[in-house]
């Protein structure tokens, strides 16, 4: 037998970090930007520990293009790399010095911030360049270097005269990368990557106006100074304890985030644990419609302050998605796979932290200001609705938060509905009956009879109710949902025993067989009722249950068509059922029996096309 090592040669590996690395050439500059960054987070920690001697200011950071010579200047101010710490850290692809900060500083370094993981992220400037230069001085005394290498695995080492510390990485643009020498593209790119880093980044310069002295003269003009122009926002509030901030500054951070959003949030949750995982970020409620599509990839996600990705898939429940805001953690493995992320244990606890804050924060908001919580539940409900039909925990504590409006304008929680409506809505197998319309417009006429007769009808209209309505009636006991144009309310309507057919049964036995010749039966199931002498001759209702999978049915999942099917209530006390009973002609009594179906299906939206346009002839010819 014999043993051996696999030989990877670089001239192999090379060519591979450059194509494949990352699918998006343009991390380039983030990655860069990240290693200037950790540079500088490593000089103020260790100068905070004593390491680096005097002063070391405020270093920035700066991105140059030089568009005539076709290079690209990333120049730090941090530590720098001695001759012998290019040779370890740069000439030996995937050795990361980044790792090797952290594990000799483990204690204190901690929270210093530091952003490199693979050791790979210096390569991807050769995504974009086909030579990089680095010239850099430590801040240990010891000469300052010039390192370069176009591509292939040879470079040069020599010693440069580089005076002040810190880095300068200069891309020389290859050909096919010339979009990135156009000073709106970097510019673009320091917005999305870059613009929450902790350490100035100056990009160019540009003219400030100075005000004028109130004693100006009238004719005087304003001084212009050229500053430097910093594309970034050091501090950005999600960094800041909760204690340091005002309402007032969750709101321009907002703006901030969404420059060209003009709404304001309706409030806002501020993430902060760090264990035992780390994660920072604020999420913020929009005004939330019922298109659902439109409204995701908002939030974003960053790693020690850099921007990641707008696709928080996998992380954030859900549910979530339809929310707004940031959220940092250097703790999400992002070098995985999406499906393999939401098996992640770290990322499932991740995910269950959030779903937990965002419920706490509903409730106090509840407790805190019942009235303006009301107010805002239009904007809010679709995304409750939704976590408590998708998220189980969210689910258990939705009962305290969880409204349900009235079409009358009042808000109850499930237990104040109880206790409200138990009384006067229990059918007769026991079952609280919630009634409930979808459209307050669409429905009136139903909702009108239910609230003449004194019950609480609710005004349910999100897209996903009727899915979540059958969770609810899964886990609470003897509950049923009915809405108010469907046959729960016959049941409710029989209950009324103060109603007394006006019709004998052998008048009854007669009428029947005369709405069943005209009326198809494979349609409309008909249905005697001794309703009040005020409602609608005929009313039309649709079974709950067929109304309800047809519903789902258009959310996608189910097959086969359900059949159109209703039933047909008719008023035994109505002057013109009485009058349909008793007129002789047959054609007449046809008439009659149709006009009033088509008066029933009008009002539930039924009558259409080329019968609804019969239907306003033959009014025409009875005015007449
Ligand atoms: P990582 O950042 O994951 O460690 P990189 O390939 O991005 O890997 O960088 C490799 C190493 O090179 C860094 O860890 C760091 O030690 C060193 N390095 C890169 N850029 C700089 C810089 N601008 N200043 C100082 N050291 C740097
Ligand atoms: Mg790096």
């Amino acid at each position: 037998m014999t043993n051996g090592k696999i030989n990877v040669s670089v001239e192999n590996i090379f060519p591979l970090i450059k194509k494949f690395l990352y699918s998006d050439h343009e991390i380039f500059l983030r990655e860069l930007i990240s290693n200037a960054t950790d540079a500088t987070s490593k000089l103020v920690h260790m100068s905070s520990l004593g390491e680096v001697k005097g002063e070391i200011g405020s270093p920035q950071i700066e991105v140059k293009i030089d568009k005539k010579s076709k290079k690209i200047h990333i120049i730090d101010q941090g530590v720098g790399m001695t001759a012998d710490e290019v040779s370890k850290y740069i000439n030996e692809v995937a050795f990361s010095g980044a790792e090797e900060f952290l594990e000799k500083y483990k204690d204190s370094a901690k929270d210093s911030g530091i952003i490199g993981h693979f050791g790979l992220g210096f390569y991807s400037a050769f995504m974009v360049a086909e030579k990089v230069e680095i010239i850099t001085k430590s801040f240990k005394d010891e000469p300052a270097v010039h390192w370069a290498c176009d591509g292939s695995p040879e470079f040069t080492l020599e010693e440069s005269d580089k005076k002040e510390r810190g880095t300068e990485i200069i891309l020389h643009v290859a050909s096919d990368s010339k979009e990135f020498l156009e000073e709106s593209k970097i510019k673009g790119l320091l917005e999305k990557y870059n613009k929450f880093m902790p350490f100035p980044i100056k990009f160019g310069t540009r003219e400030e106006t100075l005000p004028l002295p109130e004693d100006a003269e009238k004719d005087a003009v304003a001084e212009k100074i050229t500053v430097d122009n910093i594309v970034n926002i050091t501090n950005p509030a999600w960094t800041k304890a909760p204690a340091e901030l005002k309402e007032d500054d969750y709101k321009s951070f907002y703006r901030e985030l969404y420059p060209m959003q003009f709404e304001e949030p309706l409030f806002n949750i501020h993430l902060n644990v760090d264990y035992p995982f780390n994660l920072t970020g604020i999420l913020y409620f929009p005004r939330i419609t019922n298109d659902l599509s439109v409204q995701k990839d908002k939030i974003q996600l960053y790693q020690n302050q850099v921007f990641v990705t707008d696709n928080v898939d996998g992380i954030v429940p859900e549910f979530l998605t339809l929310l707004r805001g940031v959220i940092d953690s250097p703790d999400i493995p992002l070098n995985v796979s999406r499906s393999y992320l939401q098996a992640d244990g770290a990322v499932k606890k991740i995910s269950n932290y959030i779903t937990r804050k965002v419920a706490d924060k509903l409730n106090s908001l509840f407790k805190k200001d019942r009235a303006s919580y009301e107010q805002k539940w239009n904007d809010i409900k679709v995304v409750i609705e939704y976590g408590m039909l998708t998220e189980d925990k969210f689910f258990e504590k939705g009962d305290k938060f969880m409204l349900f409006p009235t079409t009358d304008g009042e808000y109850f929680t499930y237990e104040e509905l109880e206790t409200t409506i138990k009384e006067s809505q229990t059918n007769k197998e026991g079952k609280m009956i919630l009634l409930y319309a979808s459209d307050k417009e669409e429905q009136h006429g139903y909702i009108k009879m239910a609230t003449d007769k004194g019950y609480k009808v609710l005004l349910l209209d999100s897209p996903i109710i009727s899915h979540l309505i059958q969770k609810l009636e899964g886990s609470k006991e003897n509950i049923s949902f009915a809405r108010v144009d469907g046959d729960a309310i016959e049941n409710l309507i029989k209950k009324d025993e103060t109603a007394i057919s006006k019709l004998s049964d052998e008048e009854k036995d007669k009428l029947k067989p005369m709405l069943e010749k005209v009326i198809p039966s494979e349609k409309y199931t008909i249905q005697l009722e001794a309703m009040d002498s005020q409602a609608l001759p005929f009313v039309l209702t649709q079974p709950e249950f067929m109304r309800r999978m047809k519903e789902m049915q258009q959310g996608g999942g189910m097959m086969g068509a359900f059949p159109e099917m209703y039933t047909l209530l008719v008023n035994t006390n109505h002057e013109l059922t009485s009058k349909i009973l008793n007129t002789k002609t047959a054609k007449k009594r046809e008439g009659l029996i149709k006009q009033a179906l088509d008066l029933a299906r009008l009002s539930q939206n039924l009558l259409k096309g080329e019968e609804l346009t019969q239907f306003i002839h033959r009014n025409v010819e009875l005015i007449k």
